[in-house]
Formats: C-alpha cells, structure tokens, sequence
C-alpha cells in the first residue's frame, strides 16, 4: 500500500516513520510512504509562499487553492495506482476503526494536510477529497492527525503485525465491535493484586467464555454506545 502525504513539515514525519512498526513495515516493502512538500508547487520564485490572508478579512492565514491543486495532480502521476484522496480537517467525518478498515483495503492514499486557518474552499469543490477528522478537537496542523490516520491502517495490512489475530480482537474491531477483555503478564502476583485464575488454569474454553464476558462487560461499564450498536 501507498501512501502520499502533502504538507509544509515534512520533517514532521521523520522520527515517526523511522521507528518500531511504521519502520519495519517500510523496511519489509509492506508499505510506502512518500513525503511532498507543498511549497515545491508555490508560484512564488522566490520565497515559496503558499498561503494568503482571507477575503473578508479575519485572523490568520488560508493555504491558496493553485499550489494545492497542482501539487495534488503532481503527486498522483508519482505512482500508477489511483489514490483516493483525503484531505485532513476537523470539520470531515470522524475517524473509527471502520473506516480504518475500509482505507485499508485502498492500494493507494494519498493525504492533504492544512495548516494555519485550512484551506481555500476551492480546493474541496475542485479536488472533492474526502474530508476527514481525527475527533472534536482542533490541531495546529494535519500532519499529526495524517499520522493517526496511518497508523490506524497500517497496523491492519497482512503481515506489519506478527500475529493477525492480535488487530481482530482489538477494541472496536471486527471480532466483535466491543472494548477488549483485561490482560495480564508475569508476575502472577504484584502488591496483592492477583492474575484472574481461569487465566492460568490452560483450560482454553473456560479462558475464551471468561474473555468474552469481560468484554461485554467493560463495554456496558464505559461505552453503553457500542452494545446498543451491536443489537
Ligand atoms: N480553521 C479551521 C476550522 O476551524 O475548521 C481549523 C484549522 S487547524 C488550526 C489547521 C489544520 O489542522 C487543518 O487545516 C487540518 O488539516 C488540521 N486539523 C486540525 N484539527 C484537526 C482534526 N481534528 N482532524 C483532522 N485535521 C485537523
């Protein structure tokens, strides 16, 4: 899988791309993440401007629809592959795990990241990108939300996690949709605080039924939402 991602800050990506899983995944040709600069499709010679103050005045800065547009169209002929195009913004549809597993499936992504007040309007009616955000809260720029984006669906592509199974039982995924079940490791016993038995008894069956209870159990604790959905 391919993924483009146009910002300012490239620099922005370097230690999250160089490391643990993202790292590997590369390493092992699973995927391919390329950085472009949007300053490289500025009209402006000399200092490289990409942005311009707002018709109608008001604070801030808005990224100018040319140099957008012409680096959108630049980087889809970088590869083959058709990219769907996503532009990251707080006002897009909100992130979940299924819509991660739906970008997954894509053979190529190919990611806007704003800056300073967004973008120019023309750039969604021209490009259409889907709009996509990563919660109710606004961030200095998309490239750390870009970065959630990815991680989200990178962890779910064959081969980057060592075991499949582990992305199938996660919180909100396709096992089941609900929180997942409390986990323990060595030692058996710190502070008093003991391993739920049936964990250590090697009777599979007992340990599934006990998960799945647990499961549903902390999902009806925290998020009701979920339970109702799965009805
Ligand atoms: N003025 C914009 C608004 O009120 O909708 C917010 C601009 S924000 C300061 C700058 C950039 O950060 C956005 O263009 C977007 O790319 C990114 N951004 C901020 N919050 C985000 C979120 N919750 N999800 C995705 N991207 C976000």
């Amino acid at each position: 899988m391919r993924f483009d991602i146009i910002t300012l800050f490239p620099a922005i990506f370097d230690g999250y791309l160089t490391q643990s899983l993202l790292e590997k995944a590369i390493r092992r040709g699973l995927v391919d993440i390329a950085c472009h600069n949007l300053r490289d499709w500025s009209d402006d010679p000399k200092h490289h401007k990409v942005d311009d103050r707002p018709f109608g005045g008001g604070p801030g800065m808005l990224l100018q629809v040319a140099p957008t547009v012409a680096a959108v169209e630049a980087v889809e002929t970088f590869d083959p592959r058709p990219a769907r195009r996503l532009i990251l913004t707080p006002q897009g549809r909100r992130l979940d795990q299924r819509l991660a597993e739906e970008l997954a499936t894509s053979e190529r992504l190919l990611l806007l990241c704003g800056r300073y007040e967004g973008f120019d309007q023309r750039v969604i009616e021209i490009l259409q990108p889907e709009e996509i955000s990563v919660g109710d809260f606004v961030l200095n720029g998309g490239e750390v939300a870009a970065m959630v984006v990815i991680d989200s669906i990178v962890r779910l592509l064959p081969g980057v996690l060592g075991d499949e199974q582990s992305s199938f039982e996660d919180s909100f995924s396709r096992g089941n949709r609900l929180l997942e079940f409390p986990q323990y490791t060595r030692p058996r016993e710190y502070r008093g605080h003991t391993v739920p038995e049936v964990l250590l008894s090697g009777d599979h069956q007992r340990i599934t039924a006990w998960r799945a209870e647990m499961s549903r159990e902390r999902t009806r604790q925290r998020r009701q939402d979920l339970l109702d959905e799965n009805i």
